[in-house]
Parts: C-alpha cells; sequence; structure tokens
C-alpha cells in the first residue's frame, strides 16, 4: 500500500515554523513508518514545511494530532476522505476523544501505536478495518525501531536528530495530559538501545523528545553515564523535573554526558497552586537555589509558567516575569492555563461549569477558554500578553543574558526568534484573525 502520515501545521504565531525550517521532525510518524511492514511505501508529510495535495492517490492517510492541531487534522482527514482516500487518527486528541474523532476518519488508533499499527494495516489489507484499536497493555520500549529519519528533509530542521529515551511522567498534574495518554507508568528504554542509536546519528545536537528524562534518577544516571563515555562529544537538551537539582550526581553526569538546556516545568510560584494542582515534585523554596545549581553547570533553562490556576490573581504576571528575570533564565514559556480533553483539570472545570470554550483551535495555551476564579479572563490574556512582551523586550534579554553567558549567541537567537514570533501573534490577537485557515488555502 502507498501510505501518507502526516503532520498538520499550526497556525498559531506563536507556535507555527516558518515555511522554509521546522525545529523538529515529527518524531511520532517516523517511529510510525518504522512500525510499518516493508512491502508498504511510506512518505511523510509535514505540513509545516509542505503543502498537501489532496489530489495525490495514497491508499491510507493517517494523521497524528495534538488539541490544537485537531481542527485542521479534521479538515486533512475530510479532505482526503471526499476523494475516497481512507484515513486513520491518532495520537493525543483522538485518543482522548475517539467517538469525536471517528466521525472524520476510517478508524482512530487510541492510545499508543505499537502493535495497534500493525493490526490495523493487516486488517484493511483483509478488507476487514475496525472503527478503534487500543492495546491491551502498555508497550515495553524494549527493541523499540529505530524511526525512519531517511524518510526526512533533514536539511529543513533546525534540530532534525530527536531522540525518545522513556515515555510517561512519574507525575501526574492535573493540567497534564502525558499521564492521560501514556497512563501512570513511567517507561524506558534500556540504555544500550539508546546509546546504539545515538551512535549512528549525524548531528551533534540531540533533542531527547522525552516529557521527564530524570523522571527515574537511577535510569537517568545510567544513560548519562554512556552518553558521556561515548567517543564523539554529544550535546543535547530535553524536558526535565527539578529534582535533578537536589541530586548533585545526576546534575554532574548530565553535564559531563553533554546537557545543555533543560525545559523545566515551574508552573507556578505559589505552593498553593502547585499542590492543587499536584505538582508535589516542585517545591518553590528550592527555586533559586536549584536554577542556580543547574546554572552552575552550564546548564540554560527555559522555565515554563502557568497563568489562570485558581490562587492566581492580577499580581501573578508581574509576580512570576520579575522572578524569571532575576534568576537570568535563558527563556521562559508562559501559558494560560488550558483544560485539555482527557485530564484531570477539565473534569473539575466541566463540574463547575466553568469552561467558556470547545474550539479546540483555540487550546493553544496562548488564549483564554475557561473562567479563572481570581481574576476575569479578560485581566488573564492581558497579563498573559504582557508577560511575553516584557520578558522578550530587548531590555529584559539583554539583562538576562548580557554577553558572557556560555552559547550567547545561540541564546540571543533564540530570544529575539521568540520575541518575533510574540509580536507576530499580538498584531495577529489585534486584528482578530487567528483563526484557522479555511481548507481552501490548501492546494485542492
Ligand atoms: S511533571 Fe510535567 S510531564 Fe509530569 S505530569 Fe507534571 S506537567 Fe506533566
Amino acid at each position: 500500500m502507498k501510505i501518507a502520515l502526516i503532520a498538520p501545521a499550526w497556525h498559531d504565531p506563536l507556535w507555527e515554523s516558518e515555511k522554509e525550517k521546522s525545529i523538529f521532525p515529527p518524531l511520532n510518524l517516523i517511529t510510525l513508518a518504522a512500525m510499518t511492514p516493508p512491502q508498504h511505501e511510506v512518505t511523510i508529510l509535514d505540513e509545516s514545511l509542505t503543502d498537501l495535495d489532496f489530489n495525490e492517490k495514497y491508499d491510507l492517510v493517517g494523521i497524528s494530532a495534538m488539541t490544537a492541531l485537531a481542527p485542521r487534522a479534521y479538515e486533512i482527514a475530510d479532505a482526503f476522505r471526499e476523494r475516497g482516500t481512507m484515513v486513520v487518527l491518532g495520537g493525543m486528541h483522538p485518543s482522548a476523544l475517539p467517538e469525536e474523532a471517528i466521525a472524520h476518519a476510517d478508524a482512530v488508533v487510541v492510545g499508543e501505536a505499537e502493535g495497534s499499527w500493525q493490526r490495523l494495516l493487516t486488517d484493511l489489507e483483509n478488507g476487514q478495518l475496525q472503527a478503534f484499536y487500543r492495546q491491551e497493555k502498555r508497550p515495553s520500549l524494549e527493541h523499540m525501531v529505530i524511526p525512519r529519519r531517511d524518510l526526512l528533509q533533514r536539511g529543513r530542521y533546525l534540530v532534525p536528530d530527536t531522540v525518545q529515551t522513556t515515555r510517561g511522567c512519574p507525575f501526574a498534574c492535573s493540567f497534564c495530559s502525558v499521564s492521560q495518554f501514556f497512563g501512570h507508568s513511567y517507561r524506558f528504554r534500556p540504555v544500550e538501545e539508546v546509546i546504539s542509536e545515538v551512535r549512528d546519528l549525524e548531528g551533534e545536537v540531540i533533542a531527547f523528545i522525552d516529557d521527564n528524562i530524570v523522571g527515574n534518577p537511577a535510569y537517568a544516571r545510567r544513560l548519562f553515564t554512556e552518553l558521556a563515555r561515548l567517543p564523539r562529544k554529544v550535546k543535547w537538551f530535553s524536558q526535565g523535573s527539578l529534582n535533578i537539582a537536589r541530586d548533585e550526581e545526576l546534575l554532574r553526569l548530565a553535564a559531563a554526558s553533554g546537557c545543555i538546556g533543560l525545559f523545566i516545568g515551574f508552573e507556578s510560584l505559589s505552593p498553593a497552586n502547585l499542590k492543587a494542582v499536584g505538582k508535589r515534585v516542585n517545591l518553590v523554596d528550592d527555586y533559586r537555589q536549584a536554577i542556580k545549581k543547574l546554572h552552575d553547570h552550564g546548564i540554560a533553562i527555559e522555565g515554563a509558567f502557568v497563568f489562570g490556576l485558581d490562587e492566581d490573581d492580577e499580581s501573578v504576571f508581574e509576580r512570576t516575569v520579575k522572578f524569571a528575570q532575576e534568576n537570568r533564565l535563558e527563556a521562559a514559556q508562559f501559558g494560560i492555563l488550558t483544560p485539555f480533553p482527557g485530564t484531570p483539570l477539565r473534569e473539575a472545570l466541566e463540574r463547575e461549569g466553568r469552561i467558556t470554550n470547545n474550539d479546540w483551535s483555540e487550546y493553544t495555551i496562548s488564549k483564554v477558554v475557561f473562567e479563572p476564579k481570581n481574576m476575569s479572563a479578560r485581566t488573564l490574556q492581558e497579563g498573559f500578553n504582557w508577560a511575553w512582551q516584557e520578558f522578550y523586550s530587548l531590555g529584559s534579554i539583554s539583562r538576562r543574558l548580557g554577553l558572557a553567558k556560555k552559547h550567547a549567541a545561540i541564546l540571543w537567537a533564540l530570544n529575539l526568534n521568540i520575541r518575533k514570533r510574540f509580536n507576530h501573534f499580538m498584531e495577529r490577537l489585534r486584528a482578530g484573525n487567528l483563526g484557522l485557515p479555511q481548507p481552501s488555502l490548501a492546494r485542492q
């Protein structure tokens, strides 16, 4: 069969890629391609880099979507199905709401694809396609396939080498989709298999696409030790929780193995907020010390903060930005609390009748889609806008980064790029046209 696997493009200026170059390739799709038996021909279509041709003939189109991308995924699915092409949907959003997704597809893969995908292909060839494919138990990460990087236009990604070492997270924050998708298990690949994959990569910089690379410190220690032993030195970045800063050996090994940056969810400066969302790994009193330790080891930090939690009032924006500036975070991502489908947060807000918007295309963490408790929705949106503008003002970038910092040129480029995206976001917000493009914008 001729199969196209599609990653829909973002149409929010904060997150969309440049048409010439995207940051990361779709690791999920090249992994799926590697699970596909060799008699099938697979094409990867990353819509952020290429226009889709709905008249191209495929036996099967597979589309993976997070919540904000679901409306675009459904448009693409509908356009292919109108022309008689079979479509399967999967990923975070279709897994959370399979009954919604099946209205736009011939089949939905719920949860992780290992096993389900191969069964689906066999059923399709035998004319026995079912509507839903679910796994009975979570797949082991032993002997995982090696992603089909040969199917990518490598030169069109800033960081083409992405690798997954773990799935899930040992924590279960109420606003996060990770535990809902991967279950409450934290699974990891055998270290030697990760190392073997890394050894074959071409690039010098690797992004470990994990939700929490230090979720199991013993595993992380083994992984970092082996990375440091590689004859070819690599640099890497990933997402991790703050427990790394409480473990001196883990921190030292991370730095020695080439860690140059971590995306860390601080989420809130309020212990009551953290308790309410179940982020027990974060201790606000430790934040400053933790940041200092990471910086002392040469590890840059992109801090993530959420606005609109129940303890937040209108003072939260200034306090948070000041904290991020004083501690010289190299980058920050401010997000508006967003009740993603399937999360405990959504259930709670639904019970309280506080969800005001069910248009998934607005679930970009940059727009208010619920009724905040201690401020108006307008105050929350304006505070969010202000925080980005202030943090990425030229004066703020200059004070945070200076010129002496390690990797100053890269960090300046990163900050200026985010600043440009945010300015574009504000222009579109003011013009009131942040909706998704109509399907006619894609090539028919
Ligand atoms: S620690 Fe991070 S990845 Fe883990 S559940 Fe919380 S928000 Fe999600």
